[in-house]
C-alpha cells in the first residue's frame, strides 16, 4: 500500500490523501485550503480528477466542511464520492444558496461501522463527534495493511460518547494513524474546552440578562451549537428566530430530534440578501415551506425582548431598518480569530455605533491535546503521521512513533 498526502501534512485545510494498492487508488478528502478562492485554486495533481482514469475508485469525504470537500467542485470526472447521508444533504442545501458548493454526480452512502468494499480497499467509517454534523473517521484496509484517518474530531460536543466508545473498542493492528492536530500550538495545550452542555448554561445566563434582542452569530451548519441555543431558548422562554438558510439545513437533515420549523418557539426570518437570492434562483418553495412560522421585519421590534436571533453580518441593514436594536446584545459563537480579521473591522464599528455589547460563547470543534493523546494511545498505531495541523513538528512532544511526511511525498506502508 502506498500513501501520499497531497495537502495537509503541514497545514490546516485543504486536506487530501491518496492511497494506492494493486494499482487502484482512493482519495480521503479533497478540501479547499483555508482562505483560498475556488476559482484560483487548482486541483492537486492526481490522475482521474480531470481526465478519465478508472484506477481512481472513489473520493471518501470525512465531513461537510469546505476544507475537506471544497475542491470536489472542480472534479471533471464522475468519480464516486463516499459521504454520509446527513453531510450530503447539508452540502446539497448549501448549493441552493451558495452555487460554488459541489454537485456530487455519483455518491456512495457511508454509515457508521458499515464496511464498504471498493476494489482492493475496505473502508469502515466511524461516526465522530465534531462541529460538523455526520463526521467520520475512516479505516482503510488493503493488502493486509490498515490506515486510520481521524478526520476532524473532539469529545466535548453532543456526541462525545462516540469518542469514548471508539477508545473502548478501537480498530486493532493499525499500521498508520493519520491524526489531525488542529489545536496544537493553539489553545489545545490547556486541555480545557467547555462542553456543549456548559455552553448551553452560558447561553441561558446571557439570554436571561439580555434587555433587548439577543443576537447570536454562529454557523448555520454547526448543528450541535444550534441545539445548545435552542435548548437555552426553551429554558428561558425565548423564541428562536433563525434565517432561511439555517432553517433549510435543519429541515434537509431529516432528523426529527433537531430543532426545526414546527418546533415550539421556532421562527424563521428571511433577510434581504436571502430574499434576493430566492427570487434570482426561483427557489420559492423554500420560503413557502416555512411560511407558517415566518416572522417579518415589521414584527421584529415587538419580538425583540422575548427573542434570540441567529445573526450574520449581512443582516445588519435589515436590523437597522426594523429598528429593533435598542438594548440588543451580540453573542459571538465562532472561532475568535475570525472577528479579529481586517474584513470585519466595519462590523466592530457597526457594533460600536449601535452600542451593542459583544460577548464570547464558543467552544472548539477540535480535540485538545489530552484527547488527541487518548486517541493515539487507544489506536496505538505502528506509525502516527501528522495531518491537518500548523504544528506537525510538535507532535513528537506529545505522541509516540511519530513520523513526519511532506506534501506530495509517496511512501509505502
Ligand atoms: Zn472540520
Amino acid at each position: 500500500m502506498n500513501l501520499c498526502i497531497h495537502r495537509g501534512a503541514k497545514e490546516i485545510g485543504g486536506s487530501c490523501v491518496e492511497i494506492e494498492a494493486d494499482g487502484q487508488r482512493l482519495l480521503l478528502d479533497l478540501g479547499l485550503p483555508l482562505d483560498a478562492e475556488l476559482d484560483k485554486t487548482p486541483l492537486p495533481d492526481i490522475s482521474g480528477l480531470e481526465k478519465l482514469d478508472e484506477s481512481l475508485l472513489g473520493i471518501a469525504i470525512s465531513h461537510a466542511h469546505l476544507d475537506h470537500y471544497g475542491l470536489v467542485a472542480k472534479v471533471r470526472q464522475r468519480v464516486p464520492v463516499l459521504i454520509g447521508k446527513g453531510a450530503l444533504r447539508i452540502i446539497n442545501t448549501t448549493r441552493q444558496f451558495f452555487p460554488d458548493a459541489p454537485d456530487f454526480l455519483r455518491t456512495i452512502e457511508i454509515r457508521n461501522k458499515e464496511p464498504i468494499v471498493l476494489g482492493p480497499f475496505t473502508i469502515t467509517p466511524y461516526l465522530m463527534d465534531h462541529s460538523a454534523y455526520d463526521a467520520y473517521a475512516l479505516l482503510v484496509e488493503a493488502r493486509g495493511k490498515k490506515v486510520f484517518y481521524s478526520g476532524d474530531f473532539r469529545s466535548h460536543g453532543r456526541k462525545g460518547r462516540l469518542f469514548e466508545k471508539l477508545l473502548q473498542n478501537p480498530p486493532k493492528g493499525v499500521d498508520v494513524l493519520l491524526m489531525e492536530g488542529t489545536t496544537l500550538g493553539r489553545s489545545g495545550l490547556e486541555n480545557k474546552y467547555p462542553s456543549e452542555d456548559e455552553l448551553e448554561s452560558r447561553f441561558i445566563d446571557h439570554f436571561n440578562s439580555a434587555q433587548g434582542l439577543a443576537l447570536v452569530w454562529t454557523s448555520g451548519q454547526n448543528i450541535d451549537r444550534i441545539v445548545s441555543i435552542y435548548k437555552a431558548c426553551r429554558k428561558t422562554g425565548k423564541k428562536l428566530i433563525v434565517d432561511l438558510y439555517t432553517a433549510s439545513i435543519l429541515m434537509a437533515i431529516k432528523n426529527d430530534k433537531l430543532p426545526q420549523p414546527g418546533f415550539k418557539g421556532f421562527h424563521v426570518f428571511v433577510p434581504t440578501s436571502q430574499r434576493i437570492l430566492i427570487k434570482k434562483r426561483e427557489l420559492f418553495d423554500i420560503p413557502k415551506s416555512v411560511s407558517f412560522c415566518r416572522v417579518y421585519l415589521e414584527k421584529l421590534t415587538d419580538l425583540a425582548s422575548s427573542s434570540v436571533m441567529l445573526f450574520r453580518p449581512s443582516m445588519t441593514r435589515d436590523l437597522e431598518t426594523a429598528g429593533c436594536l435598542e438594548g440588543a446584545t451580540l453573542i459571538y459563537s465562532l472561532w475568535p480569530g475570525y472577528l479579529e480579521e481586517e474584513r470585519y473591522q466595519w462590523f466592530q464599528d457597526w457594533l460600536e455605533k449601535h452600542q451593542i455589547p459583544l460577548t464570547y460563547c464558543h467552544t472548539s470543534g477540535h480535540a485538545p491535546v489530552n484527547d488527541l493523546k487518548r486517541l493515539a494511545e487507544a489506536i496505538s498505531a505502528k506509525r502516527l503521521v501528522p495531518i491537518h495541523s500548523f504544528e506537525p513538528d510538535t507532535y513528537k512532544e506529545h505522541f509516540k512513533n511519530v513520523e513526519m511526511r511532506n506534501d506530495g511525498e509517496i511512501w509505502s506502508v
